[in-house]
């Protein structure tokens, strides 16, 4: 049987780029999937969209990767945002900048972005082998074997890991990787859920889904302590809260939660209010508008639709004329406007998050090449390895440039 160059494992974005790499330099590549085609998951990122880059520099890229985000400096040196961009539009998919730098591809469509891997990898005469699914991987002197599921062998001198996390399953993720790099003697951290949506105490909280509170400032509570968060957009929904700025705290809340119990999170409507001016307001406003019903005056503060199960839940009467408002009914109101406590308890399941957080130790992997420091011509890239960061496009440029520098490296 012929032994090939190198056997990249998962036709994502890290395997395929792992791939593309590979074949450039020559080298004879076979590209594993287990599914029936390439990038099921890339096709759902950034709703459809897939947010693939952001334009933020080195230092914020590294920043989104926490602690041990240092660990992505070579990496993201030899193979940056810019390069990235670049390679899309050589290839033909010219790309567009949203908000906070975030890159998508021109034609709207994640689709496109997995048209171009397949066009490229075929033009490099990549052999993809679909439904395989990688069972077992064994070394043998300077040879490794890959088993899969139906006994179906294939050897290699070089091995690129890229079978991704243990989100949205359906997709092909199962976690799958994990098993097969402890297997070579590898150390996989704790698995967590990076970018999940919370799940909240409250009852009336599903009877607001479908509402989005656009830039609101949050804070935290905890053992005592509260916590700022950054202001953005929050999602109800039938079993809690999402949206961009929970997915993006997800991560934190969710620690802290495991630590302490139950966390407090506050919403503000109005963040750039002070306590005591939203009070001068009320004051004034109250005198003015004193025929006006509480409903319809506390929607100029709230959406409308979420104005009377608010009043409802602090006992509050709608229709009660404003001039008619106690002291106590004003605090209470006022409370609503400023901190409007809602109790986090938990998270969907990991199979619900936008990514894995955990993985494969980086202190086993070499990070100037992405080679396993146990397993000579094993190779790690994407969301296998451990860490996350989060939304904006970051988690995606991870995978292409662990991707490039595993393929290269592999066939150096
Ligand atoms: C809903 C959603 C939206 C997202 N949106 C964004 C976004 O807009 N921007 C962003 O930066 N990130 C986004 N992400 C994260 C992003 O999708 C991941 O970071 C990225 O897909 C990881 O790439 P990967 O190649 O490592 O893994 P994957 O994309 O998961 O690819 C792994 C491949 O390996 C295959 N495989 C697994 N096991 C085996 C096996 N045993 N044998 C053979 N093949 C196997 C799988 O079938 C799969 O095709 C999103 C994630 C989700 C869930």
């Amino acid at each position: 049987m012929e032994i090939c160059d190198i056997a990249v494992i998962g036709a994502g974005p890290a395997g395929c780029m792992a791939a593309i790499q590979g074949a450039k330099q020559g080298k004879k590549v076979v590209l594993i999937e287990k599914n029936k085609e390439l990038g099921l998951k890339l096709l759902i990122t950034g709703n459809g969209r897939c947010n693939f880059t952001n334009t933020a520099s080195l230092d914020v890229f590294l920043k989104k990767f926490g602690k041990k985000g240092l660990f992505y400096r070579d990496v993201f040196n030899k193979f940056s945002n810019q390069d990235l961009m670049n390679f899309f539009r050589s290839n033909g998919l010219d790309f567009i900048e949203e908000e906070g730098g975030r890159i998508f591809p021109s034609t709207g469509k994640a689709r496109s972005v997995v048209d171009m891997l397949y066009k490229i990898l075929k033009e490099y005469k990549v052999k993809i082998i679909y439904n395989y699914r990688l069972e077992h991987l064994q070394k043998h002197s300077k040879i490794f074997k890959l088993i899969s599921t139906n006994n179906q062998l294939i050897t290699a001198y070089n091995v690129v890991l890229a079978p991704g996390g243990l989100t949205y399953k359906e997709t092909g993720s199962s976690g799958d990787g994990y098993k097969i790099s402890e297997a070579l003697g590898h150390r996989i951290t704790e698995i967590k859920p990076g970018g999940v949506p919370l799940t909240v105490r409250e009852d009336w909280i599903p009877d607001l889904k479908g509402i989005t509170l656009e830039d609101v400032g949050l804070s935290l509570q905890s053992g005592g302590r509260t916590i700022p968060l950054p202001r953005g957009n929050l999602l109800f929904t039938h079993f809690g809260v999402s949206g961009p700025i929970i997915l993006d705290m997800s991560n934190m809340i969710t620690d802290i939660i495991r630590e302490h119990g139950d966390v407090k999170l506050y919403i503000d409507f109005k963040p750039d209010v002070k306590e005591q001016e939203l009070e001068n307001l009320l004051i004034a406003d109250f005198r003015k508008y004193s025929k006006r019903s509480l409903k319809n005056y506390l929607k100029y503060h709230l959406p409308q639709n979420m104005v009377e199960h608010v009043l409802k839940v602090f006992s509050l009467d709608p229709d009660k004329k404003l001039n008619q408002i106690t002291k106590k009914e004003r605090a209470s109101l006022q409370k609503i406007v400023k901190t409007l406590p809602i109790t986090i308890h938990g998270h969907l399941p990991l199979n619900k998050a936008m990514i894995t957080c955990g993985g494969v130790s980086k202190k086993e992997i070499d990070p100037r090449t992405m080679e396993s420091k146990l397993v000579p011509g094993l190779y790690f890239a994407g969301e296998i390895i451990d860490g996350c960061a989060p939304s904006g496009g970051f988690n995606l440029q991870q995978a292409f440039s662990t991707g490039y520098v595993a393929g290269k490296s592999a066939s150096s």
